[in-house]
């Protein structure tokens, strides 16, 4: 056996047995990054669900206010939940008295269970859609990440959403109903230091993902973003961005998006052939590209055909 070979085995069986430990000690290793003032977050991979990452592919944060902590979603295990709480403790004493969820994706709500006993808010629909589909995802994600789910059940959130400002300690929270990447998606608005969690009306250099897509309202949610003043961007997934950046990208995708769709059906072509569309360059940096983009013909194209046919009729 060649030298190299030999030194390319060693390290192909030392990657995969640290990626075995690191995933048998259940530790998503959860360090909280200060994004301003009191504000924190804890930011996840730009992967798809495994058992390596353990459904760490979600950004949730927390705000440290004198009247005390508050939670934006709750990642995608009660572990998670658990290990959330502890990151807190470790920069704060104050207890966790508020949680937000953004909206009704698996990875935002499935920590809820360590935050029992706590207000958990979430927008009227995003509760109703809890309810009907929380249940089906906590299945699939123990499919997909096994162990690491052990103990989670769906716990919904316990109260509608109050709109409009919101005062916690000097923070200033504006509680945003908006909609698009699913049918209600909450943004949250901290007047006090700029910082704007998106939920997942914004991806960055992370492809959007789709299930429960309207384009129109998810357009119209990302012009009523881009107008706040805001000095720190915190995507639903990616990193976080002092600039308006993301919100332009996320546009122009899903432009593309709609039109090469529109497109492919106007020009009859099967699903199967659509996923072949060559994705344009300006993309690529976005993980999981061509995936999503396969994954988006699946979720959207028979909409789009209905509609042609609709006119044809
Ligand atoms: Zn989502």
């Amino acid at each position: 056996m060649s030298y190299l070979l030999k030194f390319s085995l060693i390290l192909f069986v030392q990657i995969i047995v640290t990626s075995v430990t690191i995933a048998a000690n259940f530790d998503y290793q959860l360090k909280a990054t200060k994004v301003a003032e009191n504000t924190y977050v804890f930011v996840g991979e730009t992967e798809d669900f495994t058992f390596e990452n353990g459904g760490n592919i979600v950004n949730t944060g927390f705000i440290v206010t004198s009247d005390g902590v508050v939670v934006i979603d709750t990642g995608s295990s009660l572990r998670y939940g658990n290990q959330m709480k502890e990151a807190i403790a470790s920069v704060t004493d104050k207890p966790v008295v508020l949680v937000y969820i953004t909206h009704h994706h698996p990875d935002h709500f499935l920590g809820n269970q360590a935050f029992k006993g706590v207000g958990i808010v979430a927008l009227g629909e995003t509760i109703k859609n809890i309810n009907n589909e929380g249940a089906g995802f906590a299945d699939n994600l123990y499919l997909m990440v096994g162990d690491w789910m052990r103990g989670t059940d769906v716990l919904a959130p316990n109260h509608v959403a109050e709109l409009g400002l919101v005062t916690m300690g000097r923070h200033k929270l504006e509680i945003m109903s908006l909609a698009g990447h699913t049918s209600a998606d909450m943004a949250i608005f901290d007047h006090t230091t700029g910082v704007l969690f998106s939920g997942d009306l914004i991806f960055h250099k992370r492809t959007l993902t789709t299930p429960h897509a309207n384009f129109e309202q998810w357009l119209a949610s990302l012009t009523t973003l881009r107008a706040l003043p805001i000095k720190v961007l915190v995507p639903g997934h990616g990193p976080i961005t002092k600039t308006k950046k993301p919100i332009n990208e996320m546009v122009d995708y899903i432009n593309w998006l709609d039109e090469t769709i529109s497109n492919a059906v106007n020009d009859g072509l099967s699903m199967t052939d659509a996923m072949q569309i060559e994705l344009p360059e300006r993309f690529k940096t976005n993980a999981l590209l061509k995936s999503e983009f396969s994954r988006s013909i699946t979720h959207l194209y028979l909409s789009y055909e209905n509609l042609v046919f609709k006119r044809v009729n």
